[in-house]
């Protein structure tokens, strides 16, 4: 079997971008056992600065087309070019990112090959599809949320070849340690032709952002239990005590109590930090979709029977209000 994983890089830091060496990493596991390869597509103007990290986390070979003309993203030309990469290789299963590029680029090209594609999935594993008589060899199994987020929906792409999909930031986890593996990069040889070059950019400008939930081990998520804009302040004076980042449930954002760039979950961010601490959260799917995967979870609510507990390594049944003045105290006298 082969895999493609489409490789972005971070326009800012130059570097691969974490949902490439992501999704390296998954390519890696998924194809281990059937002795598969898995080969990275870059188009861009410059290779990131850390493509060898690419090949520490599951590539075999890395097949790159550069050009200063692709600097941004040009829809047509990226999709021409990853097509005719994927038409010489012929994967069986091709992953994008849910990146802005992913999204763009990856319905184009599913659209050309006549094949499906499932968007923003959760899980991917391979299997024989049981109902299936005609022997198409192995399925990928693409899980994602449905019918908002209520139900998980296993997909599969049974008579179409390649196997699409396309998965957030931060869902696949990256190995423990790094593979002791050494790849190939390969310039790809394309037809290129300027026509293809559609677009014009007269400037980007980066979002500026003050959350950042990249760079911390702890994130401290508070939901409608926390009651007040007021009482959201202590979860920022906890963080700064413990250097973490604060984070909220799409609830807390609608009640006003945080701003939306914290909003955590199905259609907010998706994190990982070694330490998730949910203060008055109810532990819905849609949640549990952006923080489950987290090293350690402890919950902070008054119901003992909230869900939130099911998923948590360590529960406090108690009211936000107390509990966290106390763990700022206790933090204050331990410095
Ligand atoms: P609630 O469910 O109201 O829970 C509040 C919890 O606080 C309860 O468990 C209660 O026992 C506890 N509590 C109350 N008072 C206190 C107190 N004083 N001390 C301690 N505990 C207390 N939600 C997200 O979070 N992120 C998403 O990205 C997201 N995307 C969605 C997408 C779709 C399409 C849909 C339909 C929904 C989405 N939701 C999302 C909403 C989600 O379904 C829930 O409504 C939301 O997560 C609930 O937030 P909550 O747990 O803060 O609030």
């Amino acid at each position: 079997m082969k895999t493609i994983v489409y490789i972005e890089k971070n326009p800012i830091t130059k570097n691969c971008r974490f949902v490439s060496l992501e999704l390296a990493y998954k390519a890696y596991t998924m194809m281990q056992e059937f002795n598969g390869d898995v080969i990275g597509v870059f188009v861009g103007d410059h290779l990131p600065e850390d493509a060898d990290k690419l090949f520490q986390n599951g590539l075999d070979k890395l097949i790159y087309y550069t050009n200063d003309n692709l600097k941004n993203l040009q829809s047509i030309a990226y999709k021409n070019i990853i097509e005719q990469i994927i038409k010489q290789e012929e994967p069986d299963i091709v992953l994008f990112g849910a990146t802005h590029n992913g999204r763009d680029i990856a319905p184009l090209i599913a659209s050309s090959l006549k094949t499906g594609l499932t968007a923003d999935c959760t899980q991917l594993f391979i299997n024989d599809l049981e109902y299936k008589k005609e022997d198409k060899g192995k399925s990928l199994y693409q899980v994602r949320p449905a019918f908002g987020g209520n139900i998980l929906a296993t997909i599969v792409t049974p008579d179409n070849r390649p196997m699409m999909a396309s998965v957030r930031e931060g869902v696949m986890p990256l190995p423990e340690k790094k593979l002791d593996k050494k790849g190939i990069m390969e310039e790809a040889n394309i037809d290129f032709t300027e026509e293809w070059i559609k677009s014009e950019f007269l400037s980007i400008v980066p979002k500026k952002s003050t959350v950042n939930f990249d760079s911390k081990d702890v994130i401290i998520a508070g939901g409608a239990g926390v009651g007040s804009k007021e009482n959201f302040d202590l979860l920022h004076k906890l963080a700064a005590l413990l250097d973490a980042e604060v984070g909220a449930s799409r609830a807390a954002v609608d009640f006003g109590y945080t701003e939306k760039a914290r909003q955590i979950g199905q259609t907010g961010s998706v994190v990982r930090p070694k330490l998730y601490i949910a203060a008055g959260i109810s532990g819905q799917i849609q949640h549990r979709a952006g923080m489950e995967e987290s090293m350690k979870i402890i919950a902070i609510n008054n119901d003992p029977n909230a869900p939130i507990f099911n998923i948590s390594h360590k529960g406090i049944v108690g009211d936000v209000k107390d509990v966290v003045p106390k763990m700022i105290q206790m933090l204050r006298e331990e410095e």
